[in-house]
């Protein structure tokens, strides 16, 4: 496992500036929300330590290693996204499986990982169906049981449960903790919505317009917000 620390981070698309120089650590084993309105920048802070994103300036490590200019696959990571289309005609094993397939892992040990993941999510009799024949919890289930396989250092998640409805969206922030709980995978999660960050996170990241605003476990942004927009946004009546 890894932490990961970010130093005046920017991005810009043309000359727009959309990152505005962040710091951050995130420690080994951390479930941290990066939390904040649309459009603020939080998935290209994400895509960017993902590898999916160029750094336009600053540096992001993961553990010891500087990674801005290594590529996505060699970075160590499994990301999770609010859109994960599973391959439609192939099984849940299947679907776990691609991307070991992909990294020309042997066979034995890619059924090994596949089961593991399968026990730990509750997908073992799911093995080998089709996607259509899931609902969307445990489609979201399979998604991330493509990251578990992988063994990362870091988990990313983008929203992962917004197309789903409110009630499995509650059952499946419990079982994304009782995920983390399990496996201690540092995770960066992110999401628009201040109840997840409030009810996830170890740490809670707040980011408005390209900078972060504050970084505080949950009861301290509550308790002892840094100005009005955290206040606001985390509903503490200061
Ligand atoms: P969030 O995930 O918090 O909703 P984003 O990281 O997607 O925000 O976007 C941050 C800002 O960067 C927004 O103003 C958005 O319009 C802009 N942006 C995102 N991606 C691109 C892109 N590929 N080209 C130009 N601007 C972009
Ligand atoms: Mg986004």
């Amino acid at each position: 496992m890894a932490g990961v620390t970010i130093r005046d981070l920017r991005k810009n698309y043309g000359a727009l500036e959309v990152i505005h120089g962040v710091d951050v650590d995130i420690e080994d084993g951390e479930f941290v929300v990066l939390v904040g309105p649309s459009g603020c920048g939080k998935s290209t802070l994400l895509r960017m330590i993902a590898g999916l994103e160029a750094v336009t300036g600053g540096t992001i490590r993961i553990g010891e290693r500087v990674v801005n200019n290594l590529p996505p696959s060699e970075r160590d990571i499994a990301m999770v996204f609010q859109n994960y289309a599973l391959y439609p005609h192939k099984t849940v094993a299947a679907n776990m499986a691609f991307s070991l397939r992909m990294r020309r892992m042997g066979k034995t040990e890619i059924d090994t990982r596949v089961r593991h993941a399968a026990e730990i999510l509750g997908l073992t009799e799911y093995l080998g169906r089709y996607p259509r024949a899931l609902s969307g919890g445990q489609r979201q289930r399979v998604a991330m049981g493509r990251a578990i396989v992988r063994d990362p250092q870091v988990f990313l998640f983008d929203e992962p449960l917004s197309n789903l409805d409110a009630k499995l969206r509650v059952q499946m922030r419990a079982e994304i903790r009782e995920l983390h709980q399990r496996l201690r995978t540092t995770t960066i999660y992110v999401t628009h919505d201040q109840i997840e960050a409030m009810t996830m996170a170890d740490k809670i990241v707040v980011m408005q317009g390209g900078n972060i605003e504050q970084i505080g476990a949950p009861l301290d942004l509550y308790d002892r917000p840094a100005n009005t927009f955290v206040a606001g946004f985390i509903g503490s009546p200061s």
